[in-house]
């Protein structure tokens, strides 16, 4: 990608070259994609003159161009200086700036800091559309090429043309190829509109509260994760047990990322909330008591969680789990419940929904992205579903469980996310009820997730 890589280009012109597709181009387009699938996969870019001044633009997939505002350096500063932010810690530096695409061909910038952490950033708008300082940078082998689909995560596709869900390997089919694709360039739009109507301002840098300096946070043997711990200033209580979770459990064993997250939130709520949303038996098959160390006055008070057990999705759902709209995981976590416990919902779509709302209520939510089927081609709707425990005023960035191993301390950008989606969290409305969830080892002592020493 290095010949091809605008980074070095100096862009004077600034301007937003956009043609929203039509319904009509879309079927012809749609067309086009099944019959000459060789065609499309090349993006088709090029730079421009534009008044005698040097401009870069991207044409994507679907024939549509965009200008590229900032360049590579731009990118990397703004993502490196929000990492250090967010981790509290200066000591962090820029490894390596690439362009990287999406299914539709629009181009990002992929930021790999060291010794760890990456950001994707949005040239087009100035956006670090996800920033994950925690998390290590994907890699492919030369067998495969890796894209980056905003708010689901990496593709690879391999050397023969198939694609993979680069976290949980599964392979991908061509509805959900195309489904991907669509998602991809709809949010690429959707950030350019916004940015326009609401004068988005390039994130090139920060503006930080006064008692929020950089420091580089002191080493500390009982802090499994202390160097990185991804700071926002409002979360819910207990969002070490999402931070914590960073092997993911239960895993997500194929496309079932809508009951991940419908999992995590009822685990959050069983161990913090209240007790009782799982039965005795259920608790006792699926949820495992977290027998470790327990560390009075860490940010991480134990060093690790109570998981969920892989098999929890399919045991509460069935094996007929998989690819699903928001209102289905609501359906699920209806009847997981049932009249267990006694709960509402937090529950909108598209612009009605306020992914801050319930973190302000104190509960974690779900995001889920869905696409509507304009075209009548896709049998289902393709997306992915993360959980948010927390977000940023200062960077305007959501702090999310991506579903996926390692993806435990993600943050969003929110321009872009509403074109169609929705948020839904379970708002407990039972009486605290202990149960021990955490045993230690040393004193073989019991506490409940809200700390309180059960004998
Ligand atoms: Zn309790």
């Amino acid at each position: 990608m290095g010949n091809d890589d605008p980074g070095g280009l100096t862009i004077q012109t600034i301007q937003f070259v956009h043609r929203p597709l039509q319904k009509r181009h879309y079927t012809i387009l749609m067309k086009n994609l099944l019959l000459l699938p060789v065609l499309v996969c090349t993006p088709t870019y090029y730079i421009g003159q534009n008044a005698g001044q040097p401009e870069t633009k991207y044409r994507n997939d679907y024939g549509e161009e965009y200008a590229i505002q900032l360049t590579k350096d731009d990118a990397a500063k703004a993502v490196l200086q929000e990492a250090r932010y967010h981790l509290r810690n200066d000591a962090f530096s820029i490894n390596k700036t690439s362009l990287i695409f999406d299914l539709a061909h629009n181009p990002y910038y992929l930021v790999e800091l060291s010794p760890i952490g990456f950001g994707i950033y949005n040239p087009a708008v100035g956006d670090i559309t996800q920033l994950c300082p925690a998390t290590n940078s994907p890699k492919c082998n030369g067998y495969t090429e890796l894209f980056f689909v905003p708010t689901y995560g990496f593709v690879l596709r391999s050397k023969s043309g198939g694609y993979s869900n680069f976290h949980t390997g599964c392979l991908l089919n061509q509805k959900t190829v195309d489904s991907l694709t669509d998602k991809s360039a709809s949010y690429y739009r959707s950030t350019i509109d916004e940015a326009r109507e609401t004068n988005f301002v390039p994130r090139t840098s920060i503006k930080m509260n006064a008692d929020e300096e950089l420091t580089t946070v002191p080493h500390s043997s009982q802090r499994v994760f202390s160097d990185y711990y991804v700071n926002v200033d409002h979360h819910i209580d207990y969002d070490w047990y999402f931070r914590l979770n960073s092997d993911c459990h239960p895993t997500n064993t194929g496309v079932i990322c809508g009951y991940v997250a419908a999992s995590l939130v009822l685990g959050y709520l069983e161990i913090f909330k209240s007790s009782g949303y799982f039965s005795s038996s259920e608790s006792n098959s699926y949820i495992s008591i977290h027998e470790g160390t327990r560390y009075p006055g860490s940010i991480y008070p134990w060093h690790g969680i109570p998981e969920i057990s892989d098999s929890f999705p399919t045991a509460a759902w069935g094996n007929g789990i998989g690819t699903t709209m928001i209102w289905d995981v609501k359906d699920a976590l209806s009847s997981f419940i049932g009249t267990k416990k006694t709960y509402s919902f937090y529950y909108y779509l598209n612009v009605f929904a306020s992914p801050t709302d319930p973190i302000d209520d104190g509960f974690p939510a779900i995001y889920m992205g869905n696409m509507p089927d304009y075209s009548g081609q896709f049998s289902g709707n393709i997306d992915h579903a993360v959980v948010i425990y927390g977000y940023s005023s200062v960077t305007d960035k959501l702090l999310v469980h991506f579903g996926y191993e390692d993806y435990s301390q993600v943050l969003m950008s929110k321009l872009g996310l509403f074109n169609c989606a929705g948020v839904l969290a379970v708002y407990n409305q039972s009486a605290h009820v202990h149960k021990a969830y955490f045993k230690t080892t040393v004193s073989n002592q019991y506490y409940c997730g809200c700390g309180a020493l059960l004998s």
